[in-house]
């Protein structure tokens, strides 16, 4: 049946990255979720800005939609994507989600939109304390550093202005 992936993938390239999810009802809170970049500031929108959950349907890169899995994807931490500039300064970087496929187990980072729930990312940071120590495991083997209490300052300073 997915014999065919490859072309897939280089068809959902070739048609352009723009709005790839569309607008879509929240699988987790039901809520109607607008993929309108205006509102979210990103073009890949593909997760809930009400409870955060995402739906795990990419297998190989954002927006290819080739999983089978479909399963949800729920908010489990947040991590510092460090700038990828070779001569960035220390706090160059961006606050990401860290997704976990409530299904499979799949980790997958995402970009933080404009309109999410403030107040639910940060109480990501304190859930970092109480994360069980597979998902803790997961993370930490595929190279995604879990951000604690500690990082509060710099998470605030992201989602609530610089200074
Ligand atoms: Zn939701
Ligand atoms: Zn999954």
């Amino acid at each position: 049946m997915r014999t065919s992936f490859i072309t897939q993938r280089t068809y959902t390239r070739s048609s352009g990255l723009k709005n790839t999810f569309g607008d879509f009802t929240c699988m987790h809170c039901c809520n109607f979720v607008s993929a309108d970049a205006a509102l979210s500031g990103v073009h890949n929108r593909n997760h809930c800005p009400y409870c955060l959950a995402s739906r795990h349907l990419d297998l190989f890169e954002a927006g290819d939609r080739l999983s089978a899995c479909k399963g949800a994807m729920l908010p489990v931490a947040l991590t510092w994507k460090r700038s990828p500039k070779k001569y960035a300064r220390p706090g160059d970087g961006e606050l990401m989600l860290v997704h976990r496929c409530r299904d499979c187990g799949r980790l997958s980072i995402n970009r933080i939109a404009a309109d999410d729930d403030n107040a639910l990312i940060l109480s990501l940071l304190h859930a970092a304390a109480n994360l069980d120590c597979q998902t803790f495991d997961a993370c930490t083997s595929v190279g995604i550093q879990i951000l604690g209490r500690a990082d509060t300052s710099l998470v605030t300073r992201c989602l609530f202005g610089q200074n």
